[in-house]
């Protein structure tokens, strides 16, 4: 269902009849740089990671500014993992201010902090901890589609740990991911091939020569968490019910990957799936548990079967698949990612969904559960929580509905399907075993459940 204000606002006529604008995001294309312009580096104490965030930024050809000048900025990334007193915070403070006047559209603001839990005294943690209200509120000023995110580093964390997640934060593929805190810890797994991280070409094929299954492959996010990680260079293997067949044809047909059709449920799925991986493919290196049904009902009216398909489809086949991947003789490679698709509605509730919501819950509360299990096999499990994206399942919601879920977020629209694939994609590299347990919003920072 195409958003008419979008429309009306690219065309100028919106802002004719006084109707608020909503900016069109900028969205990674192969072969655009990963940065658009120039970038503020900026520190404030001991600098942990200034130094390699703007060997990053000059990488990508931009320059990396120490100061705000006449320049519009691109992006601005204050390091303040150093940052220990209110005298620090204010000297951010006295940085960001600058900054975000010359901000540009689509820029991104990149807050990097100290891990609360780790520090030493009440005032280095009451500032480590102030970085997440500011960064929030960052995301709700910042207009034009810039966004404002927020990296929370522990102590033994180097900086080629966060590097994926800087380069994710400041490109194009974070265009719907705003408010969001991610916590890097000293990562777990070492890619399969440790030059993969230097190869050139990395940065538009970070995923080449990786397996990545995706459930709920036939259509809508799962169809384009298939064709994104398919461009970054990984070999897809589709899976979806046989009734889904033709559409799960056709992806695995788009992507050069192949087709499983299986039903996530069904009592042997763990076994078949994990023996296709084996036989078929030498095994997986990342699992995107991504199919999910909705059965909504009031609680009053909420029939066991309803319950039970719900729950049955978004969290318990999840949970038998993760123990099959657990299990010894997996074929979970290395530095194999699980990532699982929850909900906002699993963070804010929503009326009509008691199933799904306590299913979506249920997928974070399995995640952090796990995350220290994979870890012990040098894999990581994370979860994306999409909000409001335009989808067939959003495009028959009563007009009023959709409306309300598109507007109330700081970029003041609907995500696309592909802005939770990148979000995944993220999450799928080699080089991303520092976050694990993590749950990022793609939501464009709705205000439900923040
Ligand atoms: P969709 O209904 O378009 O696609 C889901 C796919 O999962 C379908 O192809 C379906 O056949 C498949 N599937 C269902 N049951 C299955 C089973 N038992 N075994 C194998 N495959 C099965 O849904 P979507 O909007 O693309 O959503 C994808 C995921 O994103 C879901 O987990 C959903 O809960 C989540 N999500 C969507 C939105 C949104 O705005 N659309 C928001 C938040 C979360």
């Amino acid at each position: 269902m195409s958003d008419l204000l979008a429309t009306l606002s690219n065309t100028g006529i919106a802002k004719q009849l006084g109707l608020p604008t909503v900016p069109t995001l900028r969205r990674h294309r192969p072969g655009d740089p990963l940065l658009a312009g120039p970038v503020l580096v900026a520190s404030v104490g001991e600098s942990r990671f200034a130094k390699a965030v703007t060997a990053f930024v000059e990488e990508q050809g931009v320059p990396a500014l120490t100061a705000v000048g006449e320049d519009r900025l691109h992006g601005v990334v204050v390091d303040l993992s150093g940052a220990r007193t209110l005298a620090d915070l204010a000297a951010a403070q006295q940085i960001l201010t600058p900054a975000v006047k010359r901000l540009g559209p689509s820029g991104r603001v990149l807050l990097i902090g100290a891990e609360p839990a780790e520090a030493s005294g009440a005032e280095a943690a009451a500032v480590a901890q102030s970085l997440d209200g500011l960064v929030r509120s960052i995301g709700k000023e910042l207009r034009f589609g810039a966004t404002a995110n927020l990296l929370v580093v522990a102590a033994d964390v180097t900086p080629a740990a966060i590097d994926s997640s800087v380069r994710f934060f400041l490109s194009a593929r974070s265009a719907y991911v705003d408010g969001q805190v991610a916590h890097v810890a000293a990562p777990v797994g070492q890619p399969r091939e440790p030059g993969e991280v230097d190869d050139p070409r990395a940065e538009e094929q970070p995923l080449a020569g990786r397996i990545a299954v995706v459930t709920g492959a036939a259509r809508g996010i799962g169809a384009a968490i298939a064709d994104t990680l398919a461009r970054d260079g990984a070999s897809i293997v589709a899976v979806d019910i046989p009734a889904a067949g033709e559409g799960l044809a056709r992806t695995a047909n788009r992507t050069g990957g192949t087709a499983l059709q299986l039903d996530i449920t069904a009592s042997d799925a763990a076994d078949r799936l994990l023996s296709h991986l084996a036989d078929r493919h030498d095994g997986v290196d990342i699992v995107v548990h991504n199919a999910g049904i909705t059965r909504d009902k009031l609680l009053a009216n909420m029939t066991s079967d309803r319950w039970d398909s719900v729950l049955g489809v978004n969290l318990g086949a999840q949970l038998t698949i993760n123990e099959a991947l657990l299990a010894k003789g997996s074929p979970l490679h290395e530095a194999g990612r699980v990532v699982c698709v929850s909900s906002q509605s699993g963070i804010a509730g929503n009326r009509g969904q008691t199933n799904y919501a306590a299913s979506k819950a249920g997928v974070i509360g399995m995640v952090r559960a796990l995350a220290p299990r994979f870890a012990e096999r040098g894999a990581t499990i994370n979860a994306v929580a999409p909000g409001f994206i335009e989808t067939d399942m959003t495009a028959t919601m009563p007009v009023a509905t959709r409306e309300g879920g598109r507007r109330i977020n700081s970029l003041k629209q609907g995500g696309l399907p592909v802005d939770v694939a990148e979000a995944i994609g993220w999450f799928g590299r080699a080089e991303s075993g520092g976050l694990n347990g993590q749950v990022v919003r793609v939501c464009g920072q709705s205000m439900l459940g923040a």
